[in-house]
């Protein structure tokens, strides 16, 4: 990973608050795309990022062909406009097969992605065609046109031309297209290795019992989630000892084996948040308080020149400063082109009476019967309330210092984007 200590230590943003546009703004800037590539077969190629345009060497098709099951025939083209023509059948062409040069007046019998035999000019379809008893002659009661039913050379794609762009993720249908040009294999960004830990002493690991004061780990497995969503490989060491010198080992591991390291929890100014330090000792750290909620603290810094992204330890907080500023971040680093979440627009069953100085990324859900979607919020917007965005189909985003009424158009992001 390159270095990126140059632009994150920028004061301009130090201990200020700061607006999400322009924190997002300075993440994106600073993300470095890979230099680091490899090459996948067609098979583990789904969901990477390409790291080269394909360009098909061939024509697809690279021959006319019947896009029917029926008859070719090689038309007198004066005969286009006669009916019941009779026709005698001299050939029978299946796919993969070639047939002989049909003289004017004959046909042949074709199957679907057969090559159109020289001489033949039209295809048509089987239900069409009398066939004598014997199979020896067909008649048409329509009159025939010419080219009915071919499939020309070239239709789909054409020798030369750039069928798939670098920076795209890899979808079934994508490898559909590079193997229907006889590509093989992709050269694709290596994946993002991502070391994580958690900090807090009140954390517990699912599966064992809580006591007094204490809560489960949540957030260690939505954003090991989160992250192998986004196609990343994970280092995770779980959580560790909430101390100066546990989160200064932890890091300093990290720094070692990966390209980006994350944590939850733990960037707040309180006594008890170590993480903060521990990255001030081992590289440099911006601590942006950002003006959103859920989500206040974020940071970003590095460790030995290795990105650092501190997410917030609420879990809601650090479930929606992922979405919004770490996975696009982490798509721009993967070499994907499609990095920035795009808002739809929705309407809302709500109004805002009180402007908020913090902009809210409010969990809704949509009722799509309606021209324009109509978003409802959950009724518990905390920070802490995770069943909110279990509940809810995505995110909208409620402006700061702003009122409004019922039926107001704002952007909204649905989670299915905003996660992967
Ligand atoms: P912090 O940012 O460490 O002060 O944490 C803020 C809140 O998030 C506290 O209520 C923590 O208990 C909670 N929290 C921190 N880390 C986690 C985690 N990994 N899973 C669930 N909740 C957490
Ligand atoms: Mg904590």
């Amino acid at each position: 990973m390159n270095d990126q200590s140059n632009k994150s230590s920028s004061p301009m943003f130090s201990n200020s608050l700061m607006s999400a546009d322009d924190a997002l703004e300075f993440l994106i800037d600073s993300a470095q795309v890979s230099e680091h590539t490899e090459i996948t077969s067609l098979d583990d190629s789904i969901g990477r990022i390409l790291s080269e345009d394909i360009h098909s060497k061939i024509n697809v098709p690279g021959f006319d062909n019947s896009a029917m099951d029926g008859y070719t025939i090689a038309l007198d083209e004066k005969k286009l406009d006669s009916i019941n023509q009779t026709f005698s059948v001299v050939d029978r062409i299946a796919a993969g097969s070639t047939g002989k040069e049909l003289k004017k007046g004959n046909a042949a019998r074709i199957f679907t992605g057969a090559p159109i035999p020289k001489g033949a000019n039209t295809v048509i379809m089987q239900e069409e065609c009398q066939a004598s008893e014997d199979g020896s002659e067909i008649t048409i009661s329509r009159s025939i046109e010419l080219n009915e039913n071919i499939r020309p050379t070239g239709n789909d794609i054409l020798k030369n031309d750039v069928i798939l762009k670098t920076g795209k993720k890899i979808k079934p249908e994508d490898i559909s297209l590079a193997a229907s040009v006889g590509i093989g294999e992709l050269h694709v960004f290596k994946r993002l290795k991502v070391g994580v830990f958690f900090t807090g002493d009140e954390l517990v690991e699912p599966g064992n019992s809580l006591t007094v004061g204490k809560i489960y780990n949540s957030n260690r497995y939505a954003l090991v989630a989160l992250l192998k969503n986004a196609g990343c490989e994970v280092l995770n060491l779980g959580n560790i000892k909430d101390n100066f010198d546990s989160t200064c080992g932890a890091l300093e591991k990290l720094s070692n084996d990966c390209d980006l390291i994350m944590t939850t929890g733990g960037v707040s100014v309180g006594e008890e948040d170590h993480v903060k330090p521990a990255v001030e000792k081992l590289g440099s750290l911006s601590l942006w308080k950002i003006k959103m909620k859920p989500g206040k603290p974020l940071a970003y810094g590095q460790v030995k020149n290795i990105p650092f992204i501190g997410l917030p330890g609420n879990p809601v907080s650090s479930f929606v400063t992922y979405c919004i500023f770490a996975l696009p971040y982490i798509k721009k680093i993967q070499g994907n082109s499609n990095f920035k979440n795009e808002p739809i627009k929705v309407k809302t069953n709500f109004d805002c009476k009180r402007a908020k100085p913090r902009r809210e990324y409010a969990r809704v859900k949509i009722d799509y019967s309606s021209e324009i979607p109509i978003a409802s919020l959950y009724p518990k917007q905390g920070s802490d309330v995770m069943s909110s965005v279990v509940w809810a189909d995505g995110i909208i985003e409620i402006p700061e210092n702003t009122v409004f009424d019922t039926g107001t158009i704002l952007d909204y992001y649905p989670l299915s984007e905003l996660t992967r």
